[in-house]
């Protein structure tokens, strides 16, 4: 679970994130939409610990990530341009990454079973990452992030520039990988909402502006569309 509390993110004068409130709980799958320049992405930065905000907190489990570094061990996170490295194989990206997290041997052999076969990986375990199509090579970022079976996983728009077979195969891991965990996941797309949302935070020039399930979002709109409600809650302000 995360509670985010009161959280603001100031960049020199830019209010990115202002007063930001939530409970994350397990066992749902999480929007997070919004203009760009909406402060999506500097929500995601604090979430995983990575940058520090101006006021409030992130507690991972009742502990802050400022403070308590352990956190990190409960979250994967796979940014939109997964930094992999095109010269290793994916197998020694994986044992790599797993390297980092001080898996042991035995650890790292059963997780990557695991987690090779649930992004079916397995044809292409021994070939060179640079060679790879683009649907390939964002669920080899996932792997990477899995592979310390980490209770939150964060992806930031995960299915940009895949085909309708690739969208569809991260939809259904997603889903499969949600169960008794959280996910949360930062994207533009209105239909990937629909398809697997649990539920939707629309944030607008740093402000919470919704908060709740896909359905009742829909209702801002007058022809019941998802799109529609996303322009009409964040008019004028997109870039
Ligand atoms: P989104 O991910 O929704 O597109 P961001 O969180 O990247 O939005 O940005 C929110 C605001 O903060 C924008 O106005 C952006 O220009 C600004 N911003 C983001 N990162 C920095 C930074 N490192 N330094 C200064 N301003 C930043």
């Amino acid at each position: 679970m995360i509670e985010i509390k009161h959280l603001s993110k100031t960049y020199k004068t830019i209010k990115a994130l202002q007063d930001i409130s939530m409970v994350l709980p397990k066992d749902e799958i999480v929007f997070l939409v919004g203009p760009n320049g909406a402060g999506k992405s500097t929500l995601i930065k604090l979430l995983s610990g990575y940058i520090k905000p101006t006021t409030g907190e992130v507690l991972i489990e009742g502990k802050d990530v400022q403070v308590d570094r352990s956190t990190l061990l409960y979250m994967g996170y796979v940014p939109e341009n997964s930094p992999l490295y095109p010269e290793m194989n994916v197998y020694e990206y994986v044992k790599y990454v797993a390297g980092l997290w001080q898996m042991n041997r035995d650890e790292f052999d059963q997780r990557l079973r695991v987690v090779v076969d649930k992004l079916q990986l397995t044809e292409v375990l021994t070939q060179k990452i640079d060679t790879l199509s683009k649907g390939f090579r964002r669920r080899v970022g996932i792997a990477g992030a899995l592979i310390h079976n980490p209770e939150i996983l964060i992806l930031d728009e995960p299915t940009e520039g895949l085909d309708p077979n690739q969208k569809h195969e991260i939809h259904q891991f997603i889903k499969e990988y949600a169960k008794n965990r959280l996910v949360i996941i930062s994207s533009h797309i209105m239909e990937e909402v629909e398809a697997i949302a649990d539920r939707v935070i629309l944030i607008n020039k740093g402000k919470l502006v919704w908060d709740g399930v896909p359905e009742e979002l829909k209702k801002a709109a007058p022809d019941n569309n998802l799109d529609t409600a996303f322009r009409l809650l964040t008019k004028g302000d997109m870039q």
